[in-house]
């Protein structure tokens, strides 16, 4: 049976397909944009130059210092580079990271946005801004900081290290896993995050194995967009509250922290969850969802260790305080022994047991 439910979808044009960043111009004049800064951490600044020659006259700038967590103080310095150009757009090149500095820029600004995500993190389809000042994350849900247009180009996921990649796609499997038992979930996400875990599962091991398979690359791509289509439109629960506290507090890695929660956190809501483990079940093909992610994540080679990622045993009770600070939804009531226990087996590396 259906249920009633309420729906939120955030408008954004996106174009997918193998080579669309040459269709950026078009985007750019669809946005009335003729000034355009182009933003991308400085690994990925040929790739920032690059998009900025397809843009001609209309690319006025290349800024290359986009930095993990969005520092304020980067995103001061953008600041400048925007206000001398006179720029009427910003473009961002690159992952989370990049995508969250154009997200700052249109928050202080309301300027439009291209992102052109190379990861699989999905901040590109989400009203989400995380931004860090004086080693402090703060996170702002404002319709201000979508992209308005978002360009999906499998040819630029080609060059994404297989490492990274695992980790980004279970990253990006963490947004639907957790819409699927969302507070404010409901059926049309449900579609969306039970095809985005089953694509994300079927074409991980293939690219961890094949970087450069590209058939696979796009079918990891269309799950990782399913995933964030997922996140901006749901809340979360335990696992990113979690990821965030690690992440924010800890300074653990992004994509290596959802990697190694996600079986964790999914097995500590299984009781309380059973329409969301059928889902998972049937995306992954496993009637124990929790122990075929972590199975997912070992076979290929992704840590399943905080311990391996820079977290001790003796951080377990700190990060549960902080966790617990403030109260959150979650489906299943949150013990504070139980999740120092989650935390425990996490650092360790230890699989979850079926039962949860
Ligand atoms: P990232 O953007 O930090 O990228 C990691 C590294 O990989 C960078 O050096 C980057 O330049 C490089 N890289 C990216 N794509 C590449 C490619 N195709 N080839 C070669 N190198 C490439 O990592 P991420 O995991 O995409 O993003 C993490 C950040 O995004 C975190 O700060 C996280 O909080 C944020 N995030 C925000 C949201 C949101 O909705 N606000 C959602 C997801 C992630």
């Amino acid at each position: 049976m259906i249920p009633a439910f309420t729906y939120e979808a955030n408008p954004a044009h996106v174009v997918f397909g193998d080579g669309t960043v040459e269709q950026v111009s078009t985007e750019a004049a669809r946005l009335f944009a003729s000034k355009v800064l182009v933003l991308t951490t400085p690994q990925q600044a040929e790739q920032g130059e690059a998009v900025r020659k397809i843009l001609g006259d209309a690319g006025v700038g290349l800024f290359a210092r986009a930095a993990m967590h969005t520092p304020v103080d980067v995103t001061e310095a953008a600041m400048k580079e925007v206000e001398r150009l006179g720029v009427d757009c910003v473009l961002a090149i690159g992952g989370g990271s990049t995508t969250g500095l154009a997200k700052a820029i249109a928050y202080r600004t309301d300027l439009p946005q291209i992102a052109i995500p190379t990861t699989y993190a999905g901040s590109e389809m989400t009203p989400i801004l995380g931004q860090t000042d004086g080693g402090r994350k703060t996170t702002i849900r404002d319709p201000k900081v979508l992209p308005e247009s978002v360009i999906y180009d499998v040819d630029l996921t080609l060059g994404l290290p297989p490492g990274l990649s695992v980790t980004s796609g279970m990253n990006a499997m963490a947004h639907a896993v957790e819409a699927l038992y969302a507070q404010n979930g409901n059926p049309v996400l449900r579609v969306f995050a039970e095809m985005g875990i089953r694509h994300l599962a079927s074409s991980l091991p293939t690219i961890a194995r094949s970087p450069d398979d590209r058939d696979t690359r796009r079918e990891a791509l269309f799950g990782a967009w399913l995933c964030a289509l997922c996140l901006g439109s749901s809340s979360i629960a335990l696992h990113h509250k979690l990821c965030h506290v690690l992440g924010g507090s800890f300074n653990l890695p992004h994509a290596e922290t959802h990697t190694i929660i996600l079986p964790h956190a999914v097995a500590y809501n299984a009781p309380a969850v059973p329409d969301a483990m059928a889902a998972m079940t049937r995306a992954l093909g496993s009637d124990d969802p929790a122990g075929a992610l972590y199975d997912l994540a070992k076979d290929m080679d992704a840590p399943v260790a905080l311990a391996d990622v820079g977290m001790e045993a003796a951080d377990v009770d700190k990060a549960t305080e902080i966790l617990l600070e403030n109260y959150f939804w979650n489906p299943q009531p949150l013990v504070a022994a139980r999740i120092r226990d989650l935390l425990a087996d996490a650092v360790a590396g230890r699989r979850p047991s079926r039962a949860g």
